[in-house]
């Protein structure tokens, strides 16, 4: 028999808790207060963010919790609970830039020096992390990490951006620089407004063209439905090769084209007639395809249709996978596992080549669809998959 435990999240109590535990070990004293900030899982709309266009993403129940205290001098002090291990960077702030920090410290410090490109006043702190969040598994820990530690440093040092649109605007830019000139990661912005911009209880419709948003009502547990989150655990990196291909590939396409962006697309017939390139042809079918999709998605939740938006994610998936091609045998068994139990509909989410698939089940099949995918992970010789159960959860915030 097929045996699985569902994931859950830390409470709030809980993880300030930890994160105020560790700060005592490690650092000494008392932090000035504790700051949270949530993974995402993109509910429909991928690959579309560098394409101008639309998604849809929730903030996860799971968080990165930072217990941070400001200093008098410019000295940062940072530790950081990764498993059973504890790592931790000292440092003085002018110090902290692109090339001069790698690796976890890149996600951590470097929030630090984005804010002071921007032109904020910055001097050092001392922070000691915990996450409930997995890593490298697609759910973004790193804008998690990268979004706890900017609420922290606005905070502390009064740079007032907390509670205003504008203000976290700042912040999802300063923590994407971090990640995109420190850490080396060009990814795309969506993560970082998912992680601070979202709204308990509501998935975000995001337009990537202007950044512009907006609360979608995604009340999953009132129509009876849970969203199953499948971590394949399959390798996953978008530090590699494929995602700039696919970038590329958008922006060769849309200069043959004639659009700034893909985003641009209305008339994909035609579109697809003017691209000689098969491949890139497919590419942008993807692209503005699923654009369309999210628009549905959405209109049918606003309609109190939640319960129809599985063809749409079975669709987004198979487009991933016949036209954008990235998915991977892991994904696609575990979301055919879940369509075959029951779920309303199934598909991969985030970047792709691993990671995460999420399902739309109804409450009374999660176990059956959970088994289901377990057991054909292991039929398949896979590593045993990771689940969780999750509803949206609140947007970065201060906790303690
Ligand atoms: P994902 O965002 O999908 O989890 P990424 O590769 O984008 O995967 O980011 C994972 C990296 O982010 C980790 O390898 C680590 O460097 C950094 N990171 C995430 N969470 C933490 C944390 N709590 N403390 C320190 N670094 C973290
Ligand atoms: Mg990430």
């Amino acid at each position: 028999h097929e045996t699985f435990t569902i994931g859950t999240a830390w409470s709030a109590e809980d993880g300030a808790a930890r994160a105020r535990d560790l700060f005592a070990e490690r650092i000494g004293g008392t932090p000035d207060g504790v700051w949270a900030a949530p993974g995402r899982v993109n509910v429909i709309g991928e690959h579309t963010d560098y394409n101008n266009g639309f998604c849809l993403p929730m903030a996860l129940p799971h968080r990165t919790y930072v217990a941070a205290r400001r200093r008098d001098d410019n000295q940062v002090v940072l530790v950081s609970q990764l498993g059973e291990s504890v790592v931790s960077w000292e440092g003085s702030v002018d110090q902290i830039a692109p090339g001069s920090v790698d690796g976890w410290q890149a996600y951590t410090a470097g929030v630090a020096w984005a804010l002071r490109e921007a032109g904020h006043q910055i001097g050092g702190f001392e922070a000691a992390l915990v996450t409930c969040v997995p890593l490298g598994a697609g759910l973004s820990s790193s804008a998690a990490v990268e979004c706890s530690v900017g609420l922290a440093l606005a905070d502390l040092f009064d740079l007032g951006l907390s509670d205003s649109e504008a203000g976290r605007t700042d912040l999802v830019n300063a923590a994407r620089a971090a990640e995109n000139d420190v850490a080396g990661a060009p990814t795309g912005g969506l993560d970082q407004t998912a992680s601070l911009r979202t709204t308990e209880g509501h998935a975000l419709l995001l337009d990537c063209e202007d950044w512009s948003v907006r609360q979608v009502p995604f009340d999953l547990d009132a129509a009876g439905l849970e969203l199953l989150v499948i971590d394949t655990r399959a390798s996953h990196s978008l530090v590699d090769g494929q995602y700039e291909a696919r970038r590329r590939a958008c922006e060769d396409a849309s200069r043959i084209l004639g659009v700034a962006s893909l985003r641009e697309v209305s008339d994909l017939g035609a579109a697809l007639a003017a691209l000689d390139d098969e491949e890139m042809a497919r590419r942008v079918r993807h692209v503005v395809t699923e654009n369309d999709r999210v628009i549905q998605f959405v209109e049918l939740v606003d309609a109190g249709r939640i319960r129809e938006v599985g063809p749409l994610m079975d669709a987004s998936h198979d487009s991933l996978r016949d036209d954008y091609e990235v998915t991977c045998p892991e994904l696609d068994t575990a979301v055919d596992a879940a369509r075959a139990a029951g779920a309303l509909g199934a598909r991969m989410t985030g970047g792709g080549f691993g990671g995460c698939a999420i399902a739309l089940v109804d409450r009374d099949v999660r176990n059956e669809v959970a088994t289901q995918v377990v057991k054909a992970f292991h039929d398949a010789g896979f590593t045993h998959p990771d689940l969780y159960v999750v509803s949206p959860g609140p947007a970065a915030l201060r906790v303690q």
